[in-house]
């Protein structure tokens, strides 16, 4: 079968490459209909290595991906061959100390697609437990399946922010994971989220969404948008999506007294932070990775028509045409958002 295969930093080919594991009793076994490039597959691609996971032997590419079930295990209930799903790309042991207490998406034995030595999903069939894939309601086309992995994370940070109905919210960063949980925090209650970026590509893409008021940190800081906007309180909620040392300095000028912070972009080395100007408000911080139990209510919301990530598909390619679309990621176009490759007509 072929795989978009990441062979070494640099090198993708488009090849054969075997991975069908048999379908246990809890499996399905899926054909991949689209996948979405994220910007974690395109550092493996330029960069090798992501933190301490290093690509040391061919690695299969991709971790957001829709589909339908081909065949189903015999203990599956909730999925027969047909359903159209998308599939959470981490598997956890369903016996470790995390999954039991829910918070599975920590779990350190967690098995994730396209993380070395784990491989991806760019291959027109997968096998994955039944658990980790959900039906997706006819009013969702496989597109917006595959962009409901990044969205996940959205939400996951509007769920640890513990929005309430008429929260200001700030977002530092509107690349796609900014811009995801933007969405979020407007669906999660938020009456107004203000983000900051110096893409003005970028900004522009997200203002066309009600609620949503951007601030072009080349001309005004965040801090002062946020101060303007709220008569010098500062935003109830926090969203730092940039991982830019100076944005984390100046997370205390933005958040309200007793406001929350939530950080979910990752910077790539150490950095600094203001934390008596953090005690001086008594902030609160929470910290996302990944998710857990969420896709169920990304799906939900995307079903009901409150949020519309269609907008955010910036390009789609043929599977045979992968390598182009990895490049064209590579290229990080500030008008782009999100790049999917379409694996099966
Ligand atoms: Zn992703």
């Amino acid at each position: 079968m072929k795989a978009l295969v990441l062979e070494e930093k640099g090198k993708l080919n488009l090849r054969d490459f075997p991975v069908l594991t048999e379908v246990g009793h809890h499996d399905v076994r899926i054909g991949i209909h689209t996948v979405g490039v994220c910007g974690s597959d395109v550092h493996y691609y330029t960069h090798g290595k992501i933190g301490p996971f290093v690509v040391e032997e061919p690695m299969i590419l991709g971790h957001e991906a829709s589909g339908y079930i081909l065949e189903a295990g015999s203990a599956v209930t909730h999925l027969q061959p047909g359903d159209r799903v998308c599939m959470e790309p981490g598997i956890p042991d369903p016996n470790s100390r995390a999954s039991k207490l829910g918070i599975y998406n920590v779990d350190p034995a967690v098995r994730f697609w396209a993380t070395p030595p784990i491989q991806g999903c760019l291959i027109p069939e997968v096998v994955h437990p039944a658990a980790y894939s959900f039906k997706l309601p006819e009013n969702v086309s496989f597109a917006e399946g595959a962009i409901i992995e990044p969205f996940a994370i959205g939400l996951q940070s509007a769920v640890r922010a513990g929005i309430k109905p008429g929260d200001i919210a700030a977002v530092s960063g509107s690349g796609t994971i900014g811009i995801m949980v933007a969405l979020a925090a407007l669906a999660g209650g938020c009456a107004k989220v203000i983000v900051a970026d110096m893409a003005q590509p970028k900004l522009d893409i997200i203002a066309r969404y009600d609620g949503i008021e951007v601030v072009n940190i080349a001309d005004t800081t965040l801090s002062s948008a946020v101060a303007k906007a709220t008569n010098n309180w500062g935003a109830d909620v926090v969203f730092e999506c940039s991982g830019a040392a100076p944005a984390i300095m100046d997370l205390p000028q933005i958040v309200c007294p007793g406001g929350t912070i939530v950080l979910v972009g990752m910077p790539v080395d150490p950095v600094p932070v203001d934390i008596v100007g953090l005690q001086a408000r008594e902030a609160r911080i929470e910290t996302v990775f990944r998710y857990a139990n969420i896709y169920d209510r990304a799906i939900n919301l995307i079903a009901s028509s409150k949020v519309d990530l269609k907008p955010l598909i910036s390009a789609t390619f043929a599977f045979e045409d992968s390598i182009a679309a990895f490049e064209r990621a590579a290229e990080q176009r500030p008008t782009d958002v999100k790049i999917q490759i379409q694996v099966a007509e």
